[in-house]
């Protein structure tokens, strides 16, 4: 059977869930028997979004490969078991960087180089870099919005995508928008009906649309939509806003008959659907047995979609341990002005995520102190690791100056700090130490009995780390090394003696964790919460009934 594809686009406005919609369909595929592979097209003009704030892109999402990504490739991952690569996301920027670079080469043999053939002909090659012989399905997802200027290139070659593999191997399906306009007591179908028109003007008929709605969608609509739009009415499928669960999406698409119009549709050979386990996934989601609060502290809080990957994390290992896991988002700079116990008071766990600049340390480092001192379990990653060491240094150690050189290129004890090859690095895109490294853990420690593994391979996007010159004189005051690099030289993890659970790690675990399989770290200090939450219960429960049964003299 040829590969075959489906293209998804989105009209109307941004943010409808494209991406998760891609990954649930890619998800419904797979749980039919297929082998399917995504990818992300993102037309802004940045190579990578690895050098954007996250206040204008949220997390920047990184592979095995080291590929910094665009967040919605999280939920490819975590929807699906499809291996992601740097081939699964291009910017404008990456196709006309390739271009022009081919250009300086002179392999182009003195031809005017245009947008169509070939930029269009460079987005068409990435399609198909992921059309092997292993795969039955691509799905590629278009970013933005149609009638974007800058997603043109993009839509001009998908157009012509089918054409060179034959229009019975393409699917097109438009994620759309039918708001509802509480003063007229209406769905409006008319802004759908503008964003299909005009992907009809550039050469695409959508087979499929999804229509996100807030409420249910009346036959009316939907036989209104069809025939403005010439896609046939059991294409037109709704996916309702959700109640509850980002979870619910792939299920609402089955009930909606998705699956089985695209297999109909791109006439696949699959086999009946087997999704019973994320049917008891969101029962476990529905239906909690316990509840913990866990502080998140960091300097992109505003943001929500900043530390994605994290609270996904902590979703997870709430699910895997039947808990509801409640985030506290607490912008780093409110603990330095208020004051940690005022901030961070009755808190079951607090975890400093990664981060960069000096904006906020001060504020993480105070709610590190909190959490050593407190006995609260902790949970740092990267940036959360280098700031334990900060805090631990300086407060325990004695060395009131430390600091890493990220944050003060002087400081006398720089117990963060830059190695060898990281100083000549100048250019800021994509230099890190990045992508998938492993770690050797030390018998016993939290780290080893969390993964039941000595060896263990996770995520990295860092410049700095631990200073080495000072690991013994911490390991003397508790702070012990529990995974290094497989040559001892690199601390990736640490962890406090006289404490709960202190853990951090240089690495990023939150890239691989997935709603099905928590990652261990998270469900090992989501854990510890739990039992701080539960002993301080009884605590309480003991005190009240000291002090009911406590004898008042008359
Ligand atoms: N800024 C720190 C570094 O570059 C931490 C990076 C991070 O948290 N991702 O090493």
């Amino acid at each position: 059977m040829p590969c075959k594809h489906i293209f998804v686009t989105g009209g109307v406005v941004s943010s409808l869930g494209k991406g998760l919609t891609s990954a649930s369909i890619g998800m419904l595929l797979e749980r039919r028997g297929l082998r399917v592979r995504l990818q992300k097209f993102d037309p802004y003009i940045n190579v990578d979004p690895g050098t954007m704030s996250p206040y204008q892109h949220g997390e920047v999402y990184v592979l095995d490969d080291g590929a910094e990504t665009d967040l919605d490739l999280g939920h490819y991952e975590r929807f699906t078991n499809a291996p992601l690569s740097r081939d699964c996301n291009y910017t404008t920027g990456r196709i006309y960087l390739s271009v022009i670079e081919k250009e300086r080469r002179g392999d182009y043999l003195g031809r005017t180089i245009q947008v169509i053939p070939h930029i269009t002909d460079e987005i068409k090659g990435a399609v198909r870099k992921l059309r092997t012989d292993d795969v039955d399905v691509v799905i590629t997802e278009i970013g933005g919005t149609v009638g974007d200027i800058e997603g043109m290139p993009f839509l001009e070659a998908i157009r012509q995508f089918s054409l060179d593999v034959g229009k019975q191997n393409c699917l097109y399906i438009h994620l759309t928008l039918i708001p509802y306009l509480k003063a007229a007591r209406e769905a409006k179908t008319k802004p759908t009906q503008h964003s299909v028109s005009e992907l009809r003007a550039i050469g695409i008929q959508p087979d499929i649309l999804i229509c996100r709605t807030e409420r249910e969608m009346s036959k009316e609509d939907a036989e209104k939509i069809a025939q403005f739009t010439n896609v046939e009415l059991r294409a037109v499928i709704e996916e309702r806003d959700k109640e509850f669960s980002i979870y619910e999406v792939p299920l609402s698409l089955v009930s909606n008959k998705l699956d089985e119009l695209i297999v109909e549709k791109l006439g696949l050979r699959a086999r009946s659907l087997e999704i019973d386990d994320w049917r008891q996934l969101l029962h476990r989601v529905m239906h909690p047995e316990h509840e913990v609060t866990i502080a998140v502290v960091g300097k992109y809080i505003k943001h929500h979609d900043a530390y994605k990957s994290i609270y996904e994390a902590l979703d997870h290992a709430g699910i895997a341990l039947s808990s509801r896991v409640l985030v506290r988002k607490v912008e780093a700079e409110e603990v330095e002005r208020e004051g940690a116990e005022r901030v961070l008071g009755g808190i079951d766990g607090i975890l400093v995520p990664g981060g960069f600049g000096d904006r906020g340390i001060a504020g993480k480092i105070e709610a590190i102190r909190f959490a050593r001192e407190r006995q609260v379990p902790y949970f740092g990653i990267c940036l959360g690791l280098q700031t334990a060491v900060i805090e631990f240094a300086r407060n325990v150690v004695g060395l009131e100056d430390a600091n890493s050189t990220e944050m003060d290129g002087n400081c006398p004890h720089p117990v963060v700090c830059l190695l060898d090859e990281q100083f000549a690095i100048t250019h800021k895109g994509g230099t890190m130490r990045l992508g998938s490294y492993p770690c050797l853990l030390t018998e016993g420690s939290h780290a080893h009995r969390a993964y039941g593994s000595l060896e263990v391979k996770e995520r990295h996007r860092h410049r700095y780390e631990f200073n080495n010159q000072y690991r013994q004189q911490f390991a003397a005051h508790g702070m012990k090394v529990t995974g290094t690099s497989p040559d001892g030289k690199l601390v990736e993890v640490i962890e406090l003696t006289n404490h709960p659970w202190f853990l951090a790690v240089q690495c990023h675990p939150e890239f691989k964790s997935k709603p099905i399989q928590a990652h261990p770290l998270f469900r090992g200090f989501v854990q510890a919460a739990l039992t701080r939450r539960e002993g301080k219960k009884k605590e309480n429960e003991a005190a009240r009934v000291r002090s009911a049964t406590a004898v008042t003299p008359a």
